[in-house]
């Protein structure tokens, strides 16, 4: 089976038509699907999908792009979320300067924030990170107490270098999606990660592999980038599946 390590089902375009989404996933061979939160609400829907259909997960977590709506009350309430079974990580959270939604400063003090109330509740974490290495290598390498229960890096597009000057010694995880089908996508940092530590990943309804862009995204496309992994490391797809399931059920530990 295969696992959407980090999906959006919590958004509006897929949870108006969720069982239709649900049962096209299903058909197409995933197993397990982590919907990732980004504020308060879709980490409310997460607990309700995660209710609703046993393949569905979820996380809870502020994006950086919302972390100046961070209040002590929101985080109470991801916190309570966060103690039900199929709570499976605190994300996503990190840093954004590409589309600076939040001053650098909130962004960076609100992660911080997370990943310490995310250490406390024993979660792994889940980073979006995009045009911020140097801060967030900073941040990661200072808040290294904190990060004792695993980090993902979702949607990597740092280089590889990074990948093994400073991810690899974190003993980072990162997880694909539909970049890497993209002509542009600088996929050689596929080198420099550990085969233990990489994962599948759609980001639904955003990041539509090829040759579906311009459509909606669902977990239903993520053999695709199963299948471009396959040829990016010379591997067959049944293997990359094996691989990034097995890694996800360790990343993920609450998993079934
Ligand atoms: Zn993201
Ligand atoms: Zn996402």
């Amino acid at each position: 089976m295969l696992i959407d390590s980090h999906a959006h089902l919590n958004d509006d375009r897929l949870y108006s038509i969720i069982d239709e989404v649900v049962e096209g996933y299903r058909a197409r061979g995933v197993g397990a699907v982590i919907n990732a939160a980004y504020d308060i609400e879709s980490s409310r829907r997460g607990k309700i999908l995660a209710d609703k259909y046993e393949d569905c997960y979820f996380t809870v977590g502020l994006h950086p792009h919302d972390a100046r709506l961070a209040t002590a009350q929101i985080y109470e309430e991801m916190k309570a979320l966060a103690a039900f079974p199929k709570a499976v990580a605190w994300g996503e959270t990190g840093l954004d300067y590409h589309y600076d939604l939040s001053l650098r400063e909130v962004q960076r003090r609100e992660f911080v924030t997370q990943i310490e109330i995310a250490d406390s509740l024993k979660l792994p974490v889940i980073i979006h990170l995009r045009e911020a290495y140097e801060d967030m290598n900073r941040l990661l390498t200072e808040n290294k107490q904190y990060l004792n229960n695993g980090v993902l890096l979702h949607c990597y597009s740092g280089s590889g270098e990074s990948a093994r000057d400073i991810y690899n010694r974190l003993d980072c995880y990162y997880s694909f999606g539909g970049a890497i089908t993209f002509a542009k996508h600088k996929n050689e940092v596929l080198k420099y990660i550990p085969q233990d530590r990489i994962m599948l990943e759609t980001d639904c309804p955003y990041m539509t592999p090829v040759p579906f862009r311009g459509k909606t995204n669902t977990p239903a496309l993520l053999y695709l980038i199963r299948d471009k992994m396959a040829e990016l490391l010379r591997l067959t797809p049944d293997e990359i599946e094996k691989i990034t399931t097995d890694n996800a059920k360790r990343f993920y530990k609450r998993i079934k």
